[in-house]
């Protein structure tokens, strides 16, 4: 909290985006204030955000507490209730997602710099991160006249019909691993819809939604003023304001299986609003003994250590049948020792660090946990040297069983559990136990085996000979405590319409029940 900078930002009249010389020898701090209403306001308080590669502050931006979230409440819902929002035809809401995906595409360099900044993430994962966002609202763009409803047959004289209507308002909250994408996952089918939104991107990762509400507000005039806010802050207070609110009519949720259930419980406290959630992982990366070792062991890597392992779908438990288990470890082991782990600016680096500090501490109480319970086959620890400054942790190989802590609960860093397993049987018992259910992958040559597996495997995704690819075109969401609800495709946008039942008599004589 810093209100020095708060005064300095209250002084300020306009620019969502501000700079200050600082003193020499310091760098210069970017300072944000909220995007409520098409303007620029301050928040009671501000936080500062670091890169997490060195440590450094590297911006400034709003603490909001319920009351600044309030008004960016206040601003959407009077932009549904009464603005123009609701009178633009499906086209011209379509023609405005194409144009937020211009920007993304226009200046995917420049976000993806700001996303790498900000997340640790390697630069080249932060530019498929905007292709993704850009084609996401590309493909909602093309939705906005997609929507539709049916006509009924029903026995009466009659003619019975669905309308599609947006719910209203929405509060997105996004958590910190692909902070732009994911707000894009949710604006897109928002949008499309004719909902007005409040963007709450995470509170170590704001920069990119606030760059984007920028360039929204530079280039995309045609938004009515209300229809897409972004505050920033604390999940506790910023984001419990907008699941508390009476006057929020759905949150759309990712992060965490635990704040899913607060968000859930503060929904069914307040008015009952619609919530849908993308939660947390433990996913089964299942190799059977004839698939290609070299392919296999490649896919056991990408599945749990892209993005330093932070992703919901992480194949964080490695499945090995037995015969196979020593030369997979063995050429696993090789393969993890030639990540690149440093500078997440460099082209050539395949490991970022983790987001913050606090999520480093969390890395390394389980990988302590991890030493106590199971066999540390690689890593295990914070890298030091010239990397000592940023949060960076080895790649982690453990050898355990299904038991463990580190096979059971969500680590969300460059952390594996390998697990061997005798048949196809075994498999999928070892598979399904666990209280996630949001993705697996299945490798083996035996398409009929493979098939069996993929019936069998109680998940949102499965992958066969795969792992982590992810389309706008098919639904994306978890089965027991992965989530409610699924995001993108056709199903993603039905998330965002309400469903209203017309019945029109066509007999003109009287009901005759009286
Ligand atoms: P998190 O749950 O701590 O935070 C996510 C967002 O929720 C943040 O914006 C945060 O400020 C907000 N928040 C926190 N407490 C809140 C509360 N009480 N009320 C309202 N909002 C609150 O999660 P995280 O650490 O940012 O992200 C990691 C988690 O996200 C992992 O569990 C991961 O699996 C999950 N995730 C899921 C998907 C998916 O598609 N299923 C995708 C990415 C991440």
């Amino acid at each position: 909290m810093e209100s020095e900078v708060a005064r300095d930002l209250r002084a300020r009249a306009t620019g969502g985006i501000m700079r200050k010389t600082q003193p020499a020898g310091s760098v210069r701090i970017a300072r944000h204030r909220n995007f409520v209403n098409n303007t620029w306001v301050d928040a009671a308080a501000t936080r500062t955000i670091v890169d997490p590669a060195t440590g450094a502050t590297i911006a400034v931006v709003p603490e909001c507490d319920a009351a600044d979230v309030a008004r960016a409440i206040a601003a959407a819902r009077e932009a549904f209730d009464h603005g123009p929002w609701r009178n633009v035809s499906a086209k011209d809401r379509g023609r405005i997602l194409y144009q937020m995906a211009q920007l993304v595409r226009g200046h995917r360099d420049e976000l993806a710099a700001l996303e790498t900044r900000n997340t640790g993430k390697p630069i080249v994962e932060s530019e498929f991160d905007m292709d993704d966002a850009a084609t996401c609202f590309e493909y909602y763009a093309g939705m906005a006249t997609k929507i539709r409803g049916d006509t009924l047959s029903v026995p009466d004289n009659a003619l019975n019909l669905t309308l599609k209507e947006p719910v209203g308002v929405v509060g997105l909250i996004v958590p910190w691993n692909y902070p732009l994408m994911l707000a894009a996952w949710k604006l897109g089918p928002a949008l499309a819809a004719g909902c007005t939104v409040v963007l709450k991107p995470a509170e170590q990762t704001p920069l990119t939604a606030l760059a984007f509400a920028k360039l929204v507000q530079q280039h995309i005039p045609d938004l009515p003023p209300g229809v897409l806010n972004v505050v920033t802050g604390d999940g506790p207070v910023a984001g419990r304001a907008i699941v508390d609110s009476m006057l929020v009519d759905k949150v759309a949720f990712t992060g965490g299986t635990e704040t899913g259930r607060a968000i859930l419980r503060g929904a069914a406290d307040s008015n009952l609003k619609k919530v849908s959630l993308e939660l947390g992982g433990k996913s089964p990366n299942i190799f059977f003994a004839d698939a290609d070792l070299d392919a296999a062991t490649d896919g056991a890597l990408f599945g749990v250590f892209i993005n330093q392992g932070e992703v919901c779908s992480a194949g964080s438990r490695v499945l090995v049948q037995e015969q196979i288990f020593k030369p997979f470890m063995a050429r696993m082991q090789a393969k993890t020792a030639r990540i690149t782990l440093g500078d997440p600016f460099k082209r050539a680096t395949k490991m970022g660090p983790l987001v913050s500090e606090e999520h480093l501490d969390k890395v390394l109480r389980y990988i302590a946990v991890g030493k106590q319970e199971a066999r540390l086959v690689m890593g295990g620890a914070r890298r030091g040297g010239a990397l000592k400054r940023g949060y960076f942790v080895d790649p982690t190989i453990f050898v355990t069983d299904n038991a463990s802590r580190i096979a059971r609960e969500e680590i969300f860093g460059p952390v594996v559990a390998c697990i061997p397993f005798k048949d196809e049987e075994d498999a999928i018992r070892i598979a399904n136990d666990t209280p996630y259910g949001l993705a697996a992958a299945v490798w083996s040559r035996d398409i009929f085996r493979c098939l069996r597996v993929v019936k069998a495997l109680r998940a949102g995704i499965v992958w066969v000979n795969t792992m982590q690819p992810c389309y706008v075109e098919s639904p994306w969401g978890g089965y027991k405590q992965s989530g409610h609800g699924r995001e993108m495709s056709l199903q993603g946008q039905e998330e965002f319409l309400e469903t209203k039942q017309v019945h029109i008599n066509l007999s003109e004589a009287p009901i005759g029940w009286y």
